[in-house]
C-alpha cells in the first residue's frame, strides 16, 4: 500500500510499504480521511522525541472496515467507522476508573503504533465507533479533534461562564470556541498572532478578537470586560507566554485550561494563582469511552460557520456547564441526540498550494485539509 512515511528526521516521503496485518482484536481499515494534527507538524519540525522515525503518523481518521482480525468485535466488514486516537490497556486503575486517556500503557496512533497517513491502518475494534451514512469522511476525521475540544469543556467547573477567552486559533482553538458557543457562553474572545486565524475565529462567533503583536491583550480584555476579566481561558498554544497570559486574563476564582503543548517550562505569577484562587487544569486527548450502542454523530440542522465543524448541543440555550457536559458525553459516547457536527466550506481540496514534502506534492484524496492547511504552514 502507499503510505506517507516519516522515514528519518526531517523527511516525509510517499512509499510503498506492506499493508498492516490485524493482531488479535484488531481490524484493518481502508482510510477514508485523515486529519493533519498540529502536533504532528510540530513533531516533524522540532524532531520531537515523542514521535521518532521511522513512523507512519496520523491519529485523526475514519475509514471502512476491510478485514477482521481474530477476536475483533462489534464491527463487520464494510462498516464505516471513526477511531479514538488513544488505545488504553483497559486493565489498569486509570482505565477501570474510566480515565482511559490517562492510562500509563496507552498507545497512540502515529506515535506508538502506525497511524493513518496510509491507505490502510490496523486498529483495535474496541476504539472504533460507527459513522452513520449521513456523516461524511471529512466530518468523521474531525471527530477526534472535536472530541478534544469537548473534553476541554468537560473539565471546566466554573458555573455559568459568560466570558470565555481562547488563546490560539488553530483547529483545536477554533473547535473549543465553537463548543463554548454551543454551550451558551455569552462572550467569546479569541487571541492569535495570525490575522487569518482571527478572521476564522470571528466567523465562528468570537467578538472581539485580539492580536498580541498589535495589542496588549490583557489590557484590552480588562477594557472590554470593564475589569471583570474572563471566567474561563483556554490556552490552545502552550507556550510560556500564552500560559502566563491565560493566568493574567482569568478572573479571581476563574479557570484556565491548558491544552497546547508548544513548550514545557513555564514561569507563572504564582501570587495571582494563590490569592485569586485561579485554577489551572491540563487537558489531554479524550476518554476512549466512545462505545455505546446508540452512538452516532449526525449532520447539523443548519450549516453555519465557515470554519471546520460547528458543534450544536441540543440544549443550545442552556448555560455552558450543563450543555458542555452533555456535549462531552455526546462526543465521547457518540450519542446522536447530544452532538452534531457541521461543515462549511473552509478549505479547498486538494489544498492549493499543496503541502510539500520530501517526495513532492501530496494530492491523495485521503488527506483532509481542514483549516490547518491555511494556518499551519
Ligand atoms: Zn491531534
Ligand atoms: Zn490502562
Amino acid at each position: 500500500m502507499k503510505a506517507l512515511v516519516y522515514s528519518a528526521w526531517d523527511t516525509l516521503e510517499v512509499r510503498d510499504v506492506p499493508g498492516p496485518r490485524p493482531d488479535a482484536g484488531d481490524v484493518v481499515l481502508r482510510v477514508a480521511a485523515v486529519g493533519i494534527c498540529g502536533s504532528e507538524l510540530e513533531a516533524v519540525a522540532s524532531r520531537s522525541p515523542r514521535r521518532t522515525p521511522p513512523l507512519i503518523l496520523g491519529h485523526e481518521f475514519c475509514g471502512e472496515v476491510e478485514e477482521l482480525g481474530p477476536g475483533a468485535h462489534d464491527v463487520k466488514v464494510g462498516d464505516r467507522v471513526a477511531a479514538s486516537s488513544v488505545i488504553p490497556c483497559g486493565r489498569c486503575g486509570s482505565c477501570r476508573a474510566g480515565a482511559t486517556h490517562l492510562c500509563p500503557q496507552r498507545q497512540i496512533f502515529g506515535m506508538n503504533r502506525p497511524g493513518a497517513f496510509a491507505e490502510r491502518v490496523a486498529a483495535p475494534s474496541s476504539v472504533l465507533f460507527p459513522l452513520p451514512e449521513r456523516v461524511g469522511p471529512l466530518e468523521g476525521a474531525l471527530i477526534e479533534p472535536l472530541a478534544n475540544a469537548v473534553h476541554v469543556w468537560s473539565l471546566v467547573t466554573v458555573r455559568f461562564p459568560e466570558v470565555v477567552v481562547v488563546i490560539g486559533c488553530g483547529a483545536i482553538g477554533l473547535l473549543a470556541l465553537q463548543v463554548a458557543r454551543a454551550g451558551g457562553a455569552l462572550t467569546l474572545i479569541a487571541v492569535d498572532t495570525n490575522e487569518a486565524r482571527l478572521q476564522m475565529a470571528h466567523a465562528v462567533g468570537a467578538e472581539p478578537v485580539f492580536n498580541p503583536t498589535r495589542q496588549d491583550v490583557v489590557a484590552e480584555l480588562r477594557d472590554s470586560t470593564r475589569g471583570a476579566m474572563a471566567d474561563v481561558v483556554v490556552d490552545a498554544v502552550g507556550a510560556g507566554v500564552t500560559r502566563r497570559a491565560a493566568v493574567e486574563m482569568v478572573r479571581r476564582g476563574g479557570e484556565v485550561v491548558w491544552i497546547g503543548l508548544h513548550g514545557d517550562a513555564t514561569e507563572l505569577p504564582g501570587r495571582e494563582v494563590v490569592l485569586g484562587e485561579r485554577r489551572i487544569t491540563g487537558s489531554y486527548a479524550v476518554t476512549a469511552r466512545y462505545r455505546d450502542r446508540d452512538r452516532a454523530v449526525r449532520p447539523p440542522p443548519d450549516r453555519r460557520g465557515p470554519v471546520g465543524a460547528s458543534v450544536h448541543a441540543r440544549r443550545r440555550r442552556a448555560r455552558l456547564p450543563r450543555a458542555a457536559h452533555g456535549t462531552a458525553r455526546g462526543v465521547c459516547e457518540g450519542r446522536a441526540d447530544a452532538v452534531t457536527t457541521s461543515w462549511g466550506d473552509p478549505y479547498r481540496f486538494p489544498p492549493d498550494p499543496p503541502l510539500r514534502f520530501a517526495s513532492g506534492s501530496v494530492h491523495w484524496n485521503l488527506w483532509v485539509g481542514m483549516c490547518r492547511f491555511a494556518t499551519m504552514r
